[in-house]
């Protein structure tokens, strides 16, 4: 039996504001507050509970995926450290603590209660590479989660990795840190691309291979990071139409209930994230696409009912 609430691990102080909007390309570092907001005004964050108190990652957890030199230049703004392509500010530091503490803390709450989905609200988390940062990814949040629990609890994990861009994150650390092999086993990290029926396809073999690798014990626990940058209307790239997206949500949501009855009725953990999502015209799409694949496994796997009554808007005509 699932627990009807997603399990959201929030804080203000995963958020940055500072900068955002005028000066850097991205809306990603304020997106967890803006999306909150949303589900507010339009009542659906009675999906989820959120939790406010966990604590930060240290400078120590970066170390794990990062070298001193660039850990220490993002902290102190020197050298490459606006290689995250972001506008710099003691804000944006003080939220990247909080921003793989929010990943962290949703793992390892999915391992210890299997029942709950648990959802991380951050972006920004899987093109940094152990030198320097990419792509408005600042540190690889995806990694250094994922190794702190493996060294915690021996779990491994897959990831569902959505966002419109290829996750190099996780390859370009593996040997940086060889314990990620283990974290993240070889071949576990699934970034479908091509354009609809076809990146569906690529997304069905893949999520057909992590279940052969969790019914054989070496995957335990896996993350739907559904970025909207893969949404056709999106201003950098977009592989799938609303259809289509809201399809791979829906046949996520169906998969984690298909492989948790064949684990014997014992429920798979399950965490979302964000990732990427960028509309210049309108943010509140970024936000309302967001908030449908939150819905649907909302509905499909923790048991809900909530109506879905959302229309994408289309990009406006040149
Ligand atoms: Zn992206």
């Amino acid at each position: 039996m699932r627990n009807p609430k997603i399990k959201t691990f929030f804080t203000e102080k995963q958020v940055c504001t500072k900068n955002i909007t005028e000066k850097s390309s991205s809306r990603s570092p304020q997106k967890p507050s803006l999306l909150i907001k949303r589900l507010k005004q339009n009542g659906y964050i009675k999906m989820l509970e959120i939790e406010e108190k966990f604590e930060p990652v240290s400078k120590k957890d970066f170390l794990i995926a990062h070298t001193e030199e660039y850990v220490h230049n993002v902290l102190q703004k020197k050298g490459n450290y606006d290689s995250n392509m972001l506008e710099w500010s003691q804000e944006l530091v003080n939220s990247l603590h909080y921003t793989t503490a929010s990943l962290y803390h949703a793992k390892k709450y999915a391992i210890q209660n299997p029942e709950t989905v648990c959802f991380a609200p951050v972006s920004g988390m899987h093109h940094a590479q152990p030198g320097r940062g990419q792509g408005f990814c600042t540190f690889s949040g995806q990694v250094i989660s994922a190794i702190k629990i493996y060294e915690e609890f021996g779990k491994s994990c897959a990831y569902f990795d959505l966002d419109g861009h290829f996750g190099n994150s996780i390859e370009d650390t593996r040997d940086f840190n060889p314990t990620l092999d283990l974290a993240i086993p070889v071949g576990c990290n699934i970034n479908p691309d091509d354009q609809n029926d076809y990146y569906v396809a690529e997304f069905e073999t893949g999520l057909a291979h992590i279940k052969e690798q969790i019914l054989a014990n070496k995957v335990h626990y896996v993350v739907f990071a559904h970025g909207a940058d893969s949404h056709a209307e999106d201003d950098l790239i977009g592989q799938c139409d609303t259809e289509h997206w809201v399809l791979c949500a829906e046949i996520f949501a169906n998969w984690v209930n298909e492989v948790s009855a064949e684990m014997g009725g014992k429920p798979l953990p399950v965490i979302l994230a964000l990732f990427g999502g960028y509309r210049k015209d309108n943010y509140n799409a970024v936000l309302d696409l967001h908030t449908k694949s939150l819905l649907t496994c909302s509905n499909i796997i923790c048991g809900n009912n909530f109506e879905d009554n959302f229309v994408i808007p289309a990009r406006p005509k040149k």
